[in-house]
């Protein structure tokens, strides 16, 4: 049988939910801490009988496997012109300590139930089709965030993002349950180191798709099964300080003190009060407090907290930052301050790759909404590299990083089939046409 390659854009292809199914349990167990979620740490035992399965199933319909020098893995099916830049989706395996059964591991589904389904059907394409596994997304034992996606997209990073990335660091992060222990020996030992030219870039790929679990609760509470994402929020991320007097507990009147921590408390609650003044869609919060000493006994002297606000406006961003830089210089007593620990510009995904996937959902007549992300992932990073965009399902009550966190078979195959409409519909394009957009 002869298939047209201008034919196969008319088609409307779906996933299959039995085998979608079938691969939300098997991957389950790989991690399974008892109670419905699990514990997958990167390149652990658990997360590496994940990366089996994955490479399993992969070669079980054709593809071809490599991995590059931090372990990310690429299946490959190879398409009519291999010449031509591949279409890559990708996501991760690991996960946060009792994490759920969907945050990374269903893109990395997704992605394999596009691939099952385009051998499956024997669907028409041109451009070599990749499915991917980045290395160390969540950074749960070895941190940061977004290890790998940082250190492989790192020359096209802006430069305050990119010097928290340097390889050499990256590799001496230390375990946070055995400080002997680094990435960079985890990925020695991993049996998943290979070779640096194998690392995904702009040249060898034209674009990037990640599906991925909401992490919110908006798409249910709308009833949608779709989110068109189409940026990831900007954001800034400050330390907030108050200076006080270390004093005994016992022995130091009320009136006397300069209590640190209460100073703080009331800097928390006048900066809720005004940030609550700003845009009703700006997030903030505050998730971290040091404080010294910390014993119950003594005043505190010191209190430092952290204070994370997002949106997708900088003008937002902006008064945000203004609010912050004139917040009160005295707090009872103590003396308060403010140090940026970072910032991140909104990063918009690209707006073809945006449009495929709003068609790809249209055709198949699926609720959806465009929505914003409020939480990093690799697409992010790799949005600096090459064009990248991304598909939301909805997350059972907003539940994330936390072993309730559900989304439903029938969604997740919802959002395979739209995955494998928007990458259909890139590889019906030249390569060459994304980079005009
Ligand atoms: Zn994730």
């Amino acid at each position: 049988m002869h298939f047209g390659m201008e034919k196969h854009m008319d088609e409307i292809y779906e996933c299959s939910k039995e085998r979608m199914q079938d691969k939300i349990t098997t991957m389950s167990h790989y991690g399974d801490a008892g109670h419905g979620g699990i514990t997958r740490y990167s390149l652990s035992p658990e997360a590496k009988q994940a990366r089996e399965e994955f490479i399993k199933r992969m070669k079980a319909i054709g593809c071809t496997i490599k991995t590059d020098d931090v372990a990310d893995v690429y299946a490959t099916l190879e398409g009519t012109d291999p010449s031509l830049p591949a279409i890559v989706m990708a996501s991760h395996v690991d996960s946060v300590r009792n994490g759920g059964n969907f945050d990374g591991i269903l893109g990395v589904m997704s992605a394999m139930e596009v691939l099952e389904t385009v051998a499956d059907k024997k669907i028409p394409h041109k451009h070599n089709l990749v499915a991917m596994i980045w290395t160390n997304e969540e950074g749960s034992l070895y941190p940061p965030a977004m290890m790998c996606s940082g250190i492989v997209t790192y020359d096209y990073l802006p430069a305050e993002i990119r010097k928290n990335f340097k390889e050499e660091n990256m590799l001496a992060s230390k375990s946070i349950l055995d400080p002997s222990k680094t990435f960079g020996m985890a990925l020695d030992a991993s049996g998943y180191k290979g070779d640096k030219k194998n690392r995904i870039n702009p040249k060898d790929y034209m674009a990037m798709f990640e599906l991925h679990i909401e992490q919110g609760p908006i798409l249910e509470a709308a009833g949608n099964d779709i989110g068109v994402v189409t940026c990831v929020l900007g954001m800034v991320n400050y330390r907030i300080k108050t200076y006080g007097q270390a004093d005994h507990a016992g022995t130091t009147p009320m009136k006397y003190r300069h209590d640190a921590l209460y100073a703080a408390a009331k800097l928390l609650d006048y900066l809720h009060t005004e940030l609550d003044k700003l845009d009703s869609e700006l997030v903030y919060t505050t998730g971290e407090i040091v404080l010294h000493p910390d014993v119950h006994t003594v005043i505190p002297d010191y209190c430092e907290f952290s204070l994370d606000a997002r949106h997708e406006d900088p003008k937002v961003i902006e008064q945000v930052v203004k609010i912050i830089e004139n917040m009160p210089k005295e707090e009872v007593g103590c003396k308060t301050g403010y140090e940026v620990a970072w910032t991140r510009d909104t990063v918009y995904y690209d707006k073809t790759l945006v449009s495929y996937v709003q068609d790809s959902v249209n055709k198949l007549g699926y609720s959806n909404q465009r929505i914003n992300s409020g939480a990093g992932h690799d697409a992010q990073f790799a949005s600096y590299m090459l064009p990248t965009t991304m598909v939301f399902v909805p997350s059972k009550d907003g539940h994330s990083h936390c072993e309730p966190e559900f989304t439903s078979t029938e969604q997740c195959t919802k959002g395979a089939s739209v995955l494998l409409g928007a990458v259909l519909e890139c590889d019906s394009k030249n390569g060459s046409s994304l980079a005009e957009s």
